[in-house]
């Protein structure tokens, strides 16, 4: 019988989800997002909205109560009152994998236990562990909030003893951690999945582009020799063997100078660096995570084309409405979220850039380059 599903969180991921949940009537009949903005993403598409803070118990447990399955684009929920309501709806990914995962140094401490690289990283609880980690790792440094961060606003880079007390100061009262600075030749990411059977697969590696700390394109796939793209891929899959839980997880990772990789993080959600995949594949990461938490055969994870995904992020000096974005190209697919207001760096849409017969990356980049003149807004 179709199920209902719930969401926490109505954002850009949320409505991505509920677009491929709409395209799947015969197993989910209805989705209930919760989130604290009225009009969010998701309710746009169709999703019912409950309007509370992602952290409401009574909330959760309201939208448990009319769910049969839950699970969240965030990863700020509160993985003690989800696991209070598994008797009332599944949860997937599982609290516990939620718990590791939500606290940066749990999950860099559980990945170090079962051999998985990661940079050199210490729990920061005082200014004498400060002082005592730089010490160890040198400049520059990062150090991190532990929890609730995203598109690196939980970071600070510490790049001489000048702004020490500064990068303490900035995160008064959080828990932090300590990790070296990575000086890597690349940033790339796995978006795997499992499903609830226990069934694994993984898309292409593909290679991340940041400014500022938040992303700007991914290029699918990663140009990296076959080595490196068979550790990351190898790191991927020791990785969800260790994992538990169903849903699709997006395994962000640094490729070394000397063409190492460690994993930087790792989100329990549908990510940014697989939105390509809407277009590229032949099952979208949306649809892939929904075949994974419904306990469906996975679907093919292939690289049909090679595709360039690009954030269209609000200017760094302006907040407010912004004017509409359009593109008309064959092979340039544009998904607004909806979002009225653009604030700097705010994530308000994405275009992929996908590939003619024979085009190579080389070529879409060049493409990219007036493509990009169009979305300023
Ligand atoms: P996300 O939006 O991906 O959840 P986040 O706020 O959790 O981001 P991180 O992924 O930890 O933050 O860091 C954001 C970016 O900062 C990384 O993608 C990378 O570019 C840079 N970064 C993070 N850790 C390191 C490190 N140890 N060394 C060098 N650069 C780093
Ligand atoms: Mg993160
Ligand atoms: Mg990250």
């Amino acid at each position: 019988m179709a199920k209902i599903l719930g969401i926490i969180g109505g954002g850009q991921l949320g409505m991505m989800i509920t677009e491929a949940a709409k395209k799947m009537p015969e197993h989910i009949s209805k989705i209930i997002v919760l989130d604290p903005t009225e009009n969010c993403p998701a309710s746009q598409v169709g999703a019912e909205q409950i309007v509370a803070d992602f952290k409401d118990k009574n909330a959760i447990i309201d939208l448990a109560n009319k769910s049969d399955i839950i699970t969240y684009e965030i990863e700020s929920g509160d993985s003690t009152v989800l696991k209070s309501v598994e008797k009332n709806a599944d949860v997937n990914p599982s609290p516990e994998t939620l718990r590791i995962i939500q606290d940066k140094f749990l999950q860099k401490s559980f990945l170090k236990e079962n051999n998985i690289p990661v940079p050199e990283f210490i729990k920061i609880d005082a200014m004498e562990d400060l002082v005592n980690g730089l010490q160890d790792f040198g400049y520059p440094a990062l150090l991190k909030a532990r929890r609730d961060a995203y598109d690196g606003r939980g970071n600070f880079k510490i790049n001489s003893e000048k702004d020490i007390e500064k990068a303490f100061d900035y995160f008064k009262g959080q828990k932090l951690l300590l990790e070296k600075f990575m000086q890597f030749k690349m940033e790339v990411s796995v978006i795997a999945s499992r499903n609830t059977k226990g069934q694994i697969k993984t898309y292409p590696l593909v290679e991340n582009i940041h400014e500022e700390n938040i992303l700007r394109e991914t290029i699918a796939p990663a140009r990296v020799s076959q080595e490196v793209t068979k550790k990351a891929e190898h790191i991927a899959e020791k990785t969800m063997q260790v994992l538990r839980g169903a849903g699709i997880f997006g395994i962000e990772m640094f490729v070394t100078q000397d063409d190492d990789v460690v994993i930087n993080e790792i989100a329990p959600r549908v990510h940014n660096s697989g939105h390509h995949t809407l277009q590229s594949s032949k099952t979208s990461q949306f649809e892939q995570h929904l075949r994974a938490i419904l306990g469906l055969d996975l679907g093919d994870t292939e690289l049909i084309h090679p595709t360039i995904m690009y954030n269209i992020l609000g200017d760094v000096s302006f907040e407010g409405k912004y004017s509409p974005v359009n593109i008309s190209d064959e092979n340039v697919f544009l998904k607004m979220y909806g979002k009225e207001i653009s604030k700097p760096l705010r994530k308000l849409g994405h275009f992929n850039l996908v590939a003619k017969q024979g085009e190579t990356i080389d070529q879409l980049l060049k493409k990219l380059e007036t493509l990009k003149e169009k979305v300023i807004v």
